[in-house]
């Protein structure tokens, strides 16, 4: 499984420039090159501004480095941790999210999350606008050992899930995780289909859908923040994902999700593997990549 350090290469490799013996003076921060260094890993430039006058109006003897992993922590916001509900007839998680963000893989990674603590998922695949919408979930429904509701293409997405919360009630599953489509936000359609699936498996169980998440991708910088601004204003969202933090080169953007959206990062995906999805804790974050 990847590590935080490995995952982050890429944009530590960046922040870490600010930190080399050339960019700091007798072993603190050059604050105008750091300013350079967190904007080119997409760190809000209202953060970075925040950044440089609080470093720049810091007492001498003050630790620029330690300041700087202050306010990043900050940023970040603290908690909660997730874990799975139980108690209830049948817990509904819905992931959103744009084709290609990784929803499916973060749906599968999640029900193997919860089979390893001894719950009972099942994987519901809702994409109905793909030919291959729901089939690549079913596939991981195999691989995970779970069962799985689905539909074809072309048919009523919120049919799909109301029929998922149903069989998962008849089944005593204590999870469901309900994958979406995710053409693009422009397509009005599926901005109305959405709260239209909440309705379905709200009539079917209350309180049902109990989280919103929304799958970002961390290769897509601040754009992922305008995404989920987007996905916000049609359905409320409880929670965020970040996958493919490995490889990104911009994860300074994260630093800005809770203060743009007030809603808390709770898991990030750092590779493809289905055990690659670990719990965001901000202190390993910012560790991983100031270290
Ligand atoms: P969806 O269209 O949103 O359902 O996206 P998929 O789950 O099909 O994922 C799209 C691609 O991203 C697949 O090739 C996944 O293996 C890959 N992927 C998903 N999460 C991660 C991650 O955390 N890291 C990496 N490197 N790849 C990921």
């Amino acid at each position: 499984m990847a590590g935080w350090l490995g995952a982050l290469s890429k944009t530590r490799s960046i922040i870490k420039q600010a930190f080399s013996p050339s960019a700091t003076e007798a072993g603190e921060l050059n604050v105008e090159e750091l300013e350079e260094i967190l904007l080119r890993s997409d760190v809000s430039a209202r953060l970075v501004m925040d950044i440089v006058d609080e470093l720049e109006s810091a007492p001498r003897k003050a630790s620029r480095k330690e300041l700087l992993r202050g306010m990043l922590l900050d940023a970040l916001g603290e908690g909660p941790e997730f874990a799975w509900p139980t108690g209830q007839n049948a817990y509904v998680l819905m992931l959103l999210g744009v084709n290609g963000s990784g929803k499916t893989t973060t749906a599968a990674k999640l029900a193997k999350k919860a089979k390893g603590q001894g719950l009972k998922p099942m994987l519901c695949g809702s994409d109905t606008f793909r030919a291959a919408g729901s089939s690549q979930l079913k596939l991981w429904s195999e691989k995970v050992g779970c069962d799985f509701v689905g539909g074809e293409m072309g048919s009523d997405a919120a049919g799909v899930a109301f029929n998922a919360v149903e069989a998962a009630l008849a089944k005593d599953c204590d999870v469901v995780l309900v994958d979406t489509a995710g053409r693009m936000h422009t397509k009005t359609p599926l901005m109305d289909e959405l709260p239209k699936m909440c309705r379905a498996m709200n009539k079917r169980l209350e309180g049902a859908p109990h989280d919103v998440w929304m799958v970002l991708d961390a290769s897509l910088g601040q754009n992922a923040i305008i995404q989920a601004k987007q996905f916000n204003e049609v359905v409320p969202l409880t929670g965020i994902v970040v996958t493919k933090l490995d490889g990104s080169s911009k994860a300074g953007f994260l630093f800005s999700v809770r203060s743009e959206l007030n809603v808390p990062i709770l898991f990030t995906g750092l590779g493809e593997g289905e055990d690659d999805l670990v719990p965001f804790s901000r202190e390993e974050f910012v560790d991983a990549l100031f270290g």
